[in-house]
């Protein structure tokens, strides 16, 4: 198969089907050659190991993934690049692509009926108006693997990468660090992509944590008062708490004073073990 990285190969792969690219599918293939295979090299794929990727398009990073891996599942939304994967993958027989939206695809049941015991890990390039729900769905299943490597947006990765406790960071930082530990890879600019979008992007890999690094009596009370407290990020936190979770500014008073966190404070400057002890104060209210 001719190389998939390349304009002209692209063009006239996609002109043989009369495909055109969908923005509202976050259709930006990869042109750069060298994008691919450093991404299969860096996400723990070798033999033995199985791979899912999300959002395959032409199959490019699908290549790279198949011949270093035993098996890879592809979730691919749009039906008309099933014929174009068809004809560029044709000569891999570890290859499946399955038709669906990503984050409608149970991925436990995924890795039970398609990999069985076989370690597996997630590698993609990432639809980017989609980036974090699929990070957190694929995170929220509690998924047996041991790592995410995902293209996305470079500020997307620059937020998700920032040290929680830093004025970069957001809610999807402190949310992602009580599942992984986020490492930035490499920056890939908008030019390596065709049609080129208008921001460059970034790799980054997420090592699943095997325990959480803090213990919570209710985690979806964890990520409510994450979300309350970074809704209305200006603000302290008695008034972001109060509003968010709907709770007496005074009532919160008391929750921060028995969690040891200043009122004043606001989330840009808590740790995730602070939001678990508001979490854990929280619960234990009268
Ligand atoms: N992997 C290819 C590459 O690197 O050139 C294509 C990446 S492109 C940024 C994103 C791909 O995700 C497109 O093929 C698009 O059709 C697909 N996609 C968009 N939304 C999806 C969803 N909800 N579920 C699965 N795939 C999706």
């Amino acid at each position: 198969m001719e190389k998939l990285s390349n304009i002209s190969n692209i063009k006239s792969i996609l002109s043989r089907h009369g495909f055109t690219f969908s923005k509202s599918l976050g259709q930006n293939f990869l042109i750069n050659p060298s994008v691919c295979p450093r991404m299969a090299a860096e996400c723990g794929v070798g033999e033995g190991v199985g791979v899912i990727e999300i959002g395959p398009g032409i199959g490019v990073l699908t290549c790279e993934l198949a011949r270093l891996s035993s098996k890879v599942v592809a979730v691919e939304l749009d039906k008309r690049l099933l014929p174009v994967l068809e004809e560029t993958l044709s000569e891999f027989n570890n290859v499946k692509i399955i038709n669906d939206d990503a984050l409608k695809v149970d991925f436990n049941e995924l890795i039970r009926d398609e990999f069985g015991d076989m370690p597996v890990c997630v590698c993609a390039n990432l639809p980017y108006y989609i980036t974090s729900p699929v990070i957190m769905h694929l995170l929220e299943s509690k998924l047996n693997i041991d790592s995410i490597t995902v293209m996305v947006q470079k500020e997307a990765a620059q937020r998700i990468c920032a040290k929680p406790a830093t004025r970069q960071s957001s809610s999807i930082t402190v949310a992602i660090s009580y599942y992984a530990s986020a490492q930035m890879l490499f920056t890939v600019s908008s030019g390596s992509f065709m049609p080129a979008p208008k921001v460059d992007s970034a790799v980054i890999k997420l090592t699943i944590n095997k325990t959480p690094p803090v213990e919570v009596c209710d985690e979806a009370l964890l990520f409510r008062v994450i979300q309350s407290a970074f809704a209305q990020r200006r603000k302290t936190l008695a008034n972001s708490l109060s509003a968010g979770l709907q709770i007496d500014k005074s009532e919160i008073s008391g929750i921060l004073k028995k969690s040891g966190i200043p009122e004043n404070y606001r989330a840009e400057q808590l740790a995730l073990s602070d939001f678990a002890a508001i979490c854990n104060a929280l619960r234990g209210r009268a």
